[in-house]
């Protein structure tokens, strides 16, 4: 989806209200589990342009201790700036000299582009599907939220841990 800006961006004063859904492709990051939506409202300031919004979506998560997929859901307050042709040089918080990095060309706003960023950004890096995640078995790989495995419990409680501590922290005296 894009905004065509123009006559924003071209009047002073003047403002726009806008209702957002994208859906986010898997490919490119985090994937939502149904499109992420919300309302933005973009204003001429007159020395630039004001977009802000809420974003609210549901996004799918891989937990980092058992690799199992599960939902999260995700709030975005959006605020960005943009570069009109009022905008003074000395205003440094629009981006102005990064294309690349703006979702916004030639006053139109790219909202797939927008919504992309804002969710690479707030999205959580370590996400784990619950705090109590038990993770999987080093050994078989099996899920512990499931239940236990048949492998034998390698804690730091079992007597053959602490033997085989004891040998490894052993000094040398032989040589
Ligand atoms: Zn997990
Ligand atoms: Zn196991």
């Amino acid at each position: 989806m894009k905004i065509d800006l123009c006559d924003i961006a071209g009047t002073p004063g003047a403002r726009g209200r806008y209702s957002i859904s994208e859906r986010l492709a898997s490919a490119e990051g985090p994937s939502s589990v149904r499109p992420v939506t919300g309302e933005m409202t973009v204003e001429n300031t007159g020395s630039l342009l004001l977009l802000r919004g809420r974003l609210t979506g549901v996004l799918k998560l891989s937990c980092t201790r058992c690799l199992s997929e599960f939902e999260q859901p995700l709030a975005i307050n959006v605020e960005e700036e943009f570069a009109t042709e009022n905008t003074a040089p000395d205003i440094e918080t629009v981006d102005r000299d990064d294309p690349e990095a703006s979702a916004m060309s030639d006053y139109v706003l790219d909202v797939s582009e927008l919504v992309r960023q804002q969710v690479v950004l707030h999205a959580p890096i370590a996400s784990v599907c619950r705090p109590d995640c038990r993770g999987i078995c080093p050994q078989c790989g099996h899920n512990l939220n499931e239940g236990p495995c048949d492998c034998a419990p390698q804690t730091a409680d079992s007597p053959w841990a602490k033997l085989q501590y004891l040998l490894s922290d052993r000094p040398r005296t032989e040589e």
